[in-house]
């Protein structure tokens, strides 16, 4: 019963893929002229930023001499690029909305009302709550190696993959704060920081995906597993620092590795007789729901919750049932590794 679902979810998944588009907002030429104008003027229609007061050629009209290094001009003018973008955004929307238009997406995001200077405050908190639970499962999993499970005679754990999952919660605590950061306040930086890790987590997560699957134990075939997937996922980054950071190319090679993932951990489920094989079916069918908000995009309810931030809650009991999964997965693996010994 619940493989049939999950096929289904799948071949929507697959089919929704191609039907990806990118941010229609940032292409506007009214909004596009008003961004213009206002980095140059520093006002939208009656208002003034005074993060804008800088002069033609890049110094600081005001200030003393200490605050005119390169650093603090660039701090200006990402302060100025945000505000020049989120006024003309709002402007933008006023008229649409005037007009009868629907909300469109600016630089890949809803139009979001700012609370105390905070941008998605709904999706911040969720990040941070994300975080938060991928601290205590990590901890929690480091506990019961370390401390509650025995260790080989070379002082090492019989679970095979500890190293792996260690790894695992750095990259996933990296692209929740991350995430946080970029959803408190959208520059260059921050969003460039946010989809960079979003992207080492979920390639990550696919080469740790096949390894448990496939239970690779061998080092030199978990490298030939890993390199490639490496390769990929760093010309990847690189292309999206460095060359375009392209919303719906992007979003395509995301769900890509999504559902590759969550394939290789459903056949496993599948197939194998591991006791908690429940907790995986929970969370690749959780997953593969949540994975819908992101592709079924809608805009914010009372300008705070979009369908991005629902995916950033529903993937916090998501979370907790994982880390319980790699837990158990811990005890079985040496539990069975004892007896063999013995
Ligand atoms: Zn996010």
């Amino acid at each position: 019963m619940a493989r049939h679902c999950f096929v289904l979810v799948l071949v929507a998944l697959l089919c929704l893929v191609g039907l990806l588009e990118t941010s229609p907002g940032d292409a506007d030429p009214v909004y596009r002229s008003c961004v213009e104008q206002c980095e140059k003027t520093g006002c939208v229609g009656g208002k003034c930023f005074q993060h804008c007061n800088f002069s033609a050629d890049g110094n600081p009209v005001d200030g003393p001499w200490y605050l005119q290094e390169p650093l603090y001009i660039q701090w200006k003018q990402w302060d100025c690029r945000s505000d020049c973008r989120y006024h003309c955004m709002l402007y933008r929307e006023e008229e649409r909305q005037k007009l009868g238009q629907k909300p469109i997406k600016y630089h890949g995001k809803w139009p979001f009302k700012r609370v105390y200077g905070i941008q998605e405050p709904v999706s911040v908190a969720l990040s941070a709550l994300n975080l938060a639970v991928q601290f205590h499962g990590w901890v929690s999993f480091y506990i019961l190696v370390n401390y509650k499970l025995p260790f080989r005679s070379n002082k090492k754990t019989y679970y095979e993959y500890t190293g792996l999952w260690n790894i695992y919660a750095l990259f996933a605590m990296n692209a929740w704060f991350w995430s946080a950061v970029f959803h408190s306040r959208d520059v260059d930086l921050t969003e460039k920081l946010d989809y960079s890790s979003a992207v080492a987590l979920l390639g990550y997560s696919l080469i740790l995906s096949i390894i448990r699957a496939f239970s690779v134990r061998l080092e030199a075939v978990r490298v030939m597993v890993a390199a490639p997937l490496l390769a990929f996922v760093t010309t990847h980054i690189l292309y999206l620092n460095f060359y375009k950071l392209d919303y719906g190319w992007n979003m395509k090679v995301c769900v890509a590795m999504g559902i590759l993932q969550l394939l290789v951990w459903s056949i496993w489920a599948g197939v194998t007789h591991h006791p908690s094989r429940w907790k995986l079916w929970v969370v690749v069918l959780g997953g593969a729901l949540a994975m819908l908000l992101e592709i079924y995009d809608f805009p914010p309810y009372w300008d705070l919750v979009d369908a991005h931030a629902l995916w950033h809650a529903a993937t916090i009991p998501l979370a907790y049932l994982w880390w319980s999964f790699v837990r158990a997965d811990s005890e079985f693996r040496t539990s069975i590794l004892i007896k063999k010994t013995k």
